[in-house]
């Protein structure tokens, strides 16, 4: 298919293979008007969002829908969040909505929250990795909004990083694993929050927490009074057993080498990470470890004293260490709730759950 001439100057000869990757600031007052054209031609559009960057797609197209599982190399029953402009189309697409929805739907939209429910017949099964349930949310993102607006469809988007590998927080991350495959990246700069949204599912009584984000355990239960802590979100899950949230089954987040969380007191930890470190090694830290980790190669990812610095740089710091070259990655993991409980789910997600306890060990 060609589309030279009603994008301007993008092109995409998707049959040969060969295609322009276009990265157009969101700013750019054509931003949003291009970017629905290509979701509307059923093409991708690498979509800036307040969590991370979405590869995105028509929703209601399976045909589109199928090349965000091939760009990614995504497992075909992982299935995709649908990105509305807001509560008003969650009846669009789902049905049975329970009145919690929309009280949700109001506190938290636009932002990181995805609620997942009934699926209407309305979205196709490839969307919903053939479940019978939908996760729909609204991002914050102004051009998002008005890309899935001017598009007409909502967007079907995971996050646009390469199946298992770190998520993509900049447009540049999405151009290093995307670029010659997709037409359209909409540079949002750098993600505020930096890591997905928060999960919860509202088909089940108490609702559950799938995935930790943004919204904390804490503001949800303000609002649904229970929730319960879906096991996927704090332990590796057992061979065969069952995910609610099918994406939490698979490796994810992880860089190429082995990463090592190394848990206890700063100085415990310290001390446990210079006896065991060899040469090529690399240290994520805190920024206020930094002098303990000298000739230790350290990259700090945030400040412990404040969890949103983490959450905002984890992705970046843990592309930066993605290198087959580096025999092993030792990880310090913020401990507590609100945001930093997200952190500690991507992090231990990204070690495979390998965890020393640095005062046991020594
Ligand atoms: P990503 O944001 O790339 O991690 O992809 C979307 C996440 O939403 C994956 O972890 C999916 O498993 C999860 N998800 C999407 N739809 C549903 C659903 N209907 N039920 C449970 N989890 C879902
Ligand atoms: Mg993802």
């Amino acid at each position: 298919m060609k589309m030279g001439a009603a994008a301007g100057q993008l092109l995409l000869f998707s049959g040969k293979g060969i295609m322009t990757t276009q990265i157009l600031p969101a700013d750019a007052p054509e931003a949003a008007a291009v970017a629905a054209r290509w979701i509307r031609a059923g093409e991708l559009v690498a979509i800036p969002t307040e969590t991370v960057y979405g590869l995105g797609a028509n929703a209601l197209d399976p045909a589109a829908v199928d090349k965000i599982f091939t760009a990614k190399g995504r497992p075909s029953d992982n299935p995709l969040i649908l990105h509305l402009t807001g509560a008003g189309q969650i009846a669009d697409y789902c049905r049975d909505v329970p009145e919690i929805a929309y009280v949700l739907a109001e506190k938290f939209w636009p932002g990181p929250l995805t609620m997942v429910l009934c699926a209407s017949d309305t979205v196709p099964k490839r969307t919903t990795g053939g479940l019978s349930t939908v996760a729909v949310r609204c991002p914050e993102s102004a051009v998002t909004r008005e890309i899935i607006r001017l598009a007409g469809v909502p967007i079907a988007a995971p996050s646009a990083n390469l199946s298992g590998k770190p998520s993509t927080t900049t447009a540049a991350h999405v151009y290093h694993d995307h670029a010659g495959k997709i037409p359209l990246i909409i540079d949002g700069g750098p993600c505020r929050v930096g890591v997905e949204s928060t999960i919860v599912d509202l088909t089940e009584c108490p609702p559950r927490l799938l995935r930790p984000g943004g919204i904390t355990p804490a503001q949800l239960r303000e609002v649904l009074g229970e929730l319960v802590i879906d096991r996927a979100v704090t332990a590796q899950l057992a061979p065969g057993e069952v995910a609610k949230a099918p994406g939490m089954k698979y490796r994810h987040y992880a860089p190429a080498e082995p990463v090592i969380i190394v848990s206890g007191s700063r100085e415990a930890a310290a001390r446990y990470i210079r006896a065991h470190f060899a040469p090529g090694d690399r240290v994520l830290c805190f920024e206020e470890e930094l002098p303990l980790y000298a000739g230790c190669a350290p990259l700090a990812y945030g400040k412990e004293a404040d969890a949103a610095t983490l959450s905002h740089g984890l992705f970046a710091a843990l592309r930066e260490l993605d290198s087959a070259q580096i025999p092993h990655v030792y990880a310090r993991c913020p401990v507590g709730e609100g945001i930093a409980y997200a952190v500690q789910n991507r992090l231990k997600k990204a070690a495979g759950f390998c965890i020393v306890d640095a005062e046991a060990a020594l």
